[in-house]
């Protein structure tokens, strides 16, 4: 809640910055009533323009699994009632996942895949619930990113976006030296933007419109 919190202040404080507010499955064992009455309070605020990040983690599994799913079920409807789309992180998890996600989202306007990593088949299953597909600096990197380079000219394009997940995932390929602490930021993501438009051979330019068109309809 504290992040949130920070993130709606500095959005209040810069034209130009919108956030998000929720409780990552990292942390889905804080769950509470007293945590949804504030989570509820900073959905509420005209900064937020999305509720998240929200979902399911089994890869780290920081939070034990039915505590995860309360808090992520919990957060899809909140997300339905605020009218919210939301911004989603799944990692190892995607048979669990796609049906929670599957039975809110008729009643959510939208829905980003963030920091997609995931197969082929889970791929179309998000496209086959009009989801956005979220691409980080996970694709610059010319070993792990192997399989997502091949994946990503099956996305269309009104569901294409980029994002950094700064502070990281630092795209592994950047010319010269590191910037210091490897701390990644949103002046990098015309880097990933120039990798997405080589693998999907799109001019970088059509990228970079439709991205920005695709992230500023999603978040109104
Ligand atoms: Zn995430």
């Amino acid at each position: 809640m504290e992040e949130s919190r920070q993130a709606i202040e500095l959005a209040q404080a810069n034209e130009g910055l919108f956030a998000t507010a929720g409780l990552h499955p990292h942390s889905a064992r804080f769950y509470c009533e007293s945590l949804e009455r504030d989570l509820r309070h900073l959905l509420a605020q005209p900064p937020v323009k999305a509720a998240g990040e929200m979902g399911l983690d089994f890869n780290r599994d920081f939070s034990p699994r039915p505590d995860q799913e309360r808090a992520f079920e919990a957060q899809l409807a909140m997300a339905a009632e605020y009218n919210l789309p939301v911004f989603l992180h799944e990692r190892d998890a995607h048979e669990r996942f796609l049906p929670i996600l599957k039975a809110h989202r008729d009643a959510i306007p939208g829905a980003v895949v963030h920091c997609f990593t995931g197969s082929r088949e889970a791929l179309f299953h998000y496209l086959d619930l009009d989801c956005h597909i979220g691409i980080t600096g996970w694709i610059c990197d010319e070993r792990r990113g192997k399989p997502l380079a091949e994946l990503v000219h099956n996305i269309p394009d009104t569901r294409l976006l980029l994002e950094t997940d700064a502070p990281y995932l630092l795209p592994r390929d950047l010319p010269g030296a590191p910037p210091k602490k490897r701390r990644n930021e949103p002046a990098l993501l015309p880097w990933i933007g120039q990798r997405v438009a080589q693998l999907r051979q799109q001019p970088v330019a059509t990228v970079a419109r439709l991205t920005y068109t695709n992230a500023t309809t999603l978040f109104s």
